[in-house]
């Protein structure tokens, strides 16, 4: 567990999105990433099943919805979904197709184990995530299955922190497999960005050789110390989905990174007060079912 990021995961003050604007992150990431908790919204119905027709990813990650998703089944080749109680294995097919092809990819070293990815008709969650509201985020465990799951494993799967509490990576959860998990997402060209817990970034911008482009993939966020969290690109076609800001170039192993380990990056570890949600966009009023 990590007592240093994970109390954190909460909350993103004014000073600290003007700070990761100053650091080059830009907006579009520090707003879109988990761990932005916004106020809770009651007034917005909750779908059991997608918008019909053709599939688009409206909108950005943290201020968006989702037309004609769909669903990622329950398991397939080299992927197990979990809690599917939540009702949060949809995506836009682009996804979905993404992860069944990673899945089939990666077979041979065990099976991905895939946590959210968006409601069926996307939006604004209740709980746990600012982002994934388009259909083109997924988290998934930095861990994989070495067997099909039974109904128990797939409900309440166990979520340890690969972080220990002084900031290392825990060496029984943190392994060769783990960066060649990481590194296969990162490489692939339908990737935006990745979030990891910044203990995983450093650890990684201190051990990896050679080629070293694809940290740059990799963004520091608070929490991620259980799972990663994978955004592909706008699938092709889809005008209506916002891209996210642009990398800064280089690997994110300088100053930007070390910003995560001084103490404004602690802090504060309670929201003075909930952060306001953006106004749904009209594009999404109808499929989200709002006047
Ligand atoms: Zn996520």
């Amino acid at each position: 567990m990590s007592k240093f990021f994970k109390p954190l995961a909460r909350n993103a003050s004014r000073v600290r999105v003007l700070l990761l604007i100053a650091l080059g992150l830009g907006a579009g990431s520090a707003m879109a990433a988990d761990g932005v908790q916004p106020a809770a919204l009651t007034s917005v119905p909750v779908f059991a099943k997608p918008y019909p027709g053709p599939a688009h990813s409206i909108g950005s990650p943290a201020n968006g919805c989702l037309a004609g998703a769909v669903a990622l089944p329950l398991s397939g080749t080299g992927w197990e979904t979990l809690r599917p109680g939540r009702n949060r294995y949809w995506g836009n097919p682009a996804l979905v197709a993404f992860l069944e092809d990673m899945g089939g990819r990666l077979a041979s070293q065990g099976r991905l184990l895939v946590l959210d990815m968006a409601q069926p008709r996307g939006g604004h969650m209740t709980f746990a995530h600012a982002a994934h509201q388009t259909g083109v985020d997924v988290d998934l465990m930095y861990r994989l299955a070495t067997e099909p799951l039974n109904d128990e494993q797939r409900a309440a799967p166990v979520l340890d922190s690969v972080v220990t509490s002084d900031g290392g990576l825990d060496p029984a959860r943190w392994g060769d497999a783990q960066t060649a998990l990481v590194k296969a997402f990162a490489t692939d060209p339908r990737v935006e960005r990745i979030f990891v817990n910044p203990a995983i970034k450093r650890a990684l911008c201190q051990s990896v050789t050679g080629d070293r482009n694809w940290l740059r993939t990799l963004r520091p966020w608070w929490g991620h110390d259980e799972h990663f969290h994978v955004r592909i690109k706008c699938p092709p076609g889809d005008g209506a989905c916002i891209a996210g800001a642009a990398l800064p170039p280089g690997d994110g192993c300088g100053k930007e990174l070390a910003w995560w380990f001084t103490p404004e990056a602690a802090l504060p570890k309670q929201p003075a007060k909930p952060k306001p949600l953006p106004p749904i966009r009209a594009e999404c009023r109808t499929i989200l079912g709002v006047e």
